[in-house]
């Protein structure tokens, strides 16, 4: 994985440098601001410990730019003062969090650490499309060609819920844990009862059905790949 360390003050360059290489990132080390913005603009760093005041342009101008042009490597900064105000320009400025100086070694080790971590976790997009089916999860709304798809609550969670794993087998009882997610008590049926109503709504809008019955087990979104049968 690879590190970018922004820092003028020599010594302290070094012993970040020397701290990561130790975890086994792959760390290059810049002093100024200019050769910061080069360096992001250029290469893909998981991570950039960038020092608010350097030459040329200081931190925050850094971390702007670099989110002005699409950089989305994670950004720890790096503030001399305890200073409410740099904090909250370097938040605004596109940094992921900041470390006050002076700061230990290990805190910052255990800052990156966490970071990256955080960084890792894979976010869920927030548009799926499935066949002709799009699901805007932000939105909470499902259509087909464009036309929305008039669909209640549950429905709506189990059409995410299948268009999140398509391609995956998911067994009705994996589907009434995640969909109804509280102890379902009624008659076993449920699942199949709102997966033929998905799936009617989805025929009437015009579009292919792409929930496939795995006999005997649950149901699987077929990708472009694969096709309906049952
Ligand atoms: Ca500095």
């Amino acid at each position: 994985m690879r590190l970018l360390v922004v820092e003028d003050h020599d010594a302290l360059a070094r012993s970040i440098k020397r701290a990561l290489e130790e975890l086994r990132y792959a760390v290059t080390v810049v002093n100024d601001g200019e050769a910061a913005l080069d360096a992001l603009l250029t290469e893909s760093y998981a991570l950039a410990i960038l020092d608010i005041g350097l030459p040329t342009r200081d931190g925050i101008e850094v971390c702007r730019a670099a989110r002005a042009h699409g950089v989305g490597a994670t950004i720890l900064m790096l503030t001399a003062r305890d200073g409410v105000d740099d904090r909250v320009r370097g938040l605004d400025a596109g940094a992921d969090d900041y470390l006050v100086k002076p700061f230990s070694i290990e805190e910052l080790l255990a800052r990156v650490r966490a970071l990256l971590r955080r960084a890792e976790r894979p976010v869920a997009p927030d548009v799926v499309s499935v066949g002709e089916v799009r699901l805007d999860r932000a939105a909470r709304t499902a259509t087909v060609h464009g036309a929305p798809l008039e669909l209640g609550a549950t429905e709506l969670r189990l059409l995410e819920y299948l268009l999140t794993n398509a391609g995956v087998v998911l067994t009705r009882q994996q589907i009434l844990d995640r969909v109804w997610e509280y102890e379902y008590e009624g008659s076993g049926n449920i699942v199949e009862v709102y997966v033929s109503q998905l799936r009617r709504k989805i025929k009437k809008a015009g579009a292919a059905d792409l929930i496939k019955t795995v006999w005997g087990v649950g149901y699987q979104v077929v990708t472009a790949h694969q096709r309906v049968e049952g």
